[in-house]
């Protein structure tokens, strides 16, 4: 009887995470709904609440067990919204200026979830066909929008950190002379291999030096100018050396642009040594490769088509939701050689992509859809006149700090732009090392004290050993209106952070004797 009941249930299954067609329209339609009224009221937000971690787990309850049994999914849905929307940090807000993180796209939320229903395995053409031929399409757009060669290729990743390690890997194996996927790098029958960036690098590159084998005392660190762009002479120098040494080198990593400024290297000069050198050049663009859209900064880029590889972030530039990373190659064979583990016949027959054989991942998610609607929603166009409006704002809040005295700004760089805030009574004396460490700590504590009001949200950069307060526009939603309430803002925090500073700690300032500054 047992069995007829269970073969029965079987053949009218009924699973308990199977929605109805009625109940999907219903609770999606409400989910939809909640998500438009949070864009709505976005501006009217605080950036962040600015809670405790204990806050935060108290809120959600972090303790509370696996539950035994299921629950409603409409009022799941909804408790859901209230705890994202309630206890959350929106980078989509027009006052998020800090890191390099974007607002996300609409289009972008609406691919996901399109990308999600149809759930496409892109690892391999056959059980992927559209969704293959879209991110190979998708990668071609971006080197399209950015100059990159026609018949480069490449793939999506998670991001930044991951399209650079992917093109790392690729120039590895590309330079090695002898069987690197067999006998690895006891294989080497020639000396270290030699990789070359400035001290401004991301911190992606040890990852990269780790995973690679070949360990972060293989990489040079080359010192930066006063604009934090590589030092182009003693980049030669070290090379030189090197050789001279008997090790190899085999892979230089321009920047553009920094993190921290948005400083440019000098990416021609560079590409002119790699071509002298034999080196593999490579440009990790994750923020800073899309402003080549853009055609009155793109000659600050010139240099860049003549990478071997680049990495660039949809999640930054093209504003797509997290997470999307761009790995592009000047030859596409080299990511083959480098992640394929197939006998090259298999590869004759080849008619279509399989991209388990271009990078890491086997099973692949359908990040590409959602770059791809957006890159269709505004067009190139639209994609730079968005970029040029973050530039300009970052600019405009440059500019209009000459008309605060008692703000310092420091570097303005694409859409980067870096100040501080100096006490008027420090203005003459801001060199002075007692001054000089009570800045620090001033600006550090006023970015505290300015992330936690909610207003705004900027991050930090070091600025020639001093502590800066960075503004970093990817945010088509901050309009100029944003950037002018900032001075303000920072001024009056300022001031009551320096208020209360100077009233617990013992520091010998001008205000009490300037003569002893
Ligand atoms: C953002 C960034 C990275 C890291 O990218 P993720 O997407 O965060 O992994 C690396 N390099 C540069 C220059 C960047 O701006």
């Amino acid at each position: 009887m047992d069995s007829d009941d269970r073969l029965d249930r079987l053949r009218n299954r009924s699973a308990p995470l199977d929605m109805s067609p009625g109940e999907f329209r219903r609770v999606g339609h409400q989910v939809v709904d909640r998500i438009a009224e949070l864009l709505e009221s976005l501006p009217d937000r605080p950036v962040t609440p600015a809670e405790t971690p204990n806050t935060i787990r108290e809120v959600l309850n972090a303790s509370r067990g696996l539950p035994e049994h299921g629950t409603e999914v409409g009022p799941l849905l909804e408790a859901t919204t209230k705890l994202l929307f309630d206890h959350s940090l929106f980078n989509g807000h027009p006052r998020f200026l800090g890191y390099i993180t974007s607002a996300p796209a609409p289009i972008g939320m609406l691919g996901d979830l399109l990308a999600a229903a149809v759930n496409p395995n892109v690892g391999a053409w056959p059980i992927a066909p559209m969704a293959t031929e879209i991110e190979a399409q998708t990668v071609r757009w971006i080197a399209d929008l950015i100059g990159y060669p026609k018949g480069s290729g490449g793939l999506l990743v998670s991001g930044g950190n991951l399209a650079n390690i992917v093109c790392f890997l690729a120039a590895r194996s590309s330079r090695a002379t002898w069987d690197l996927q067999g006998s690895g790098l006891d294989g080497n029958p020639g000396g270290r291999l030699r990789v070359y960036a400035s001290t401004e690098v991301h911190t992606w590159i040890n990852k990269a030096m780790d995973i690679s084998g070949l360990g972060t005392d293989s990489l040079r660190w080359i010192p930066v100018d006063e604009d934090s762009r590589i030092d182009l002479a003693a980049l030669r120098d070290q090379i030189d050396r090197d050789l001279s040494d008997g090790d190899q080198p085999f892979l230089v990593v321009g920047t553009a642009s920094t993190v921290s400024t948005g400083a440019i290297d000098p990416l021609s000069e560079i590409a002119a040594l790699c071509r002298e050198q034999h080196l593999w050049f490579h440009v990790d663009g994750a923020y800073g490769a899309l402003a080549a859209a853009v055609p009155e900064v793109a000659e600050l880029l010139e240099g860049m088509p003549e990478a071997d590889s680049l990495a660039v972030d949809p999640h930054k530039w093209l504003y797509a939701p997290l997470e999307a990373g761009c790995a592009l190659v000047r030859n596409p064979e080299a990511l083959r050689r480098t992640f394929a583990h197939s006998p090259p016949y298999y590869h004759f027959g080849e008619v279509a992509t399989n991209y388990f054989e271009y990078g890491l991942q086997n099973s692949r998610g359908f990040r590409a859809l959602k770059v791809w609607l957006a890159l269709q929603h505004v067009g190139r166009s639209g994609y730079v006149q968005m970029i040029r409006d973050d530039i300009h704002l970052a600019r405009a809040l440059y500019d209009l700090l000459a008309d605060y005295p008692e703000i310092e700004p420091l570097t303005q760089n694409l859409s980067i732009t870096t100040f501080r805030y100096v006490p008027r009574d420090l203005l003459d004396h801001s060199e002075t090392e007692s001054v000089r460490s009570y800045l620090d700590k001033l600006n550090q504590s006023l970015l505290a004290r300015i992330e936690s009001s909610g207003e705004v949200y900027l991050s930090n950069a070091v600025i020639q050993e001093r502590f800066a307060l960075r503004i970093c526009v990817v945010n088509f939603r901050t309009s100029l209106s944003d950037i002018e309430a900032l001075p303000e803002i920072v001024m009056r925090l300022g001031r009551s952070v320096d208020g209360e500073l100077r009233s617990t700690e013992e520091l010998s300032l001008p205000h009490s004797s300037p003569t002893r500054l």
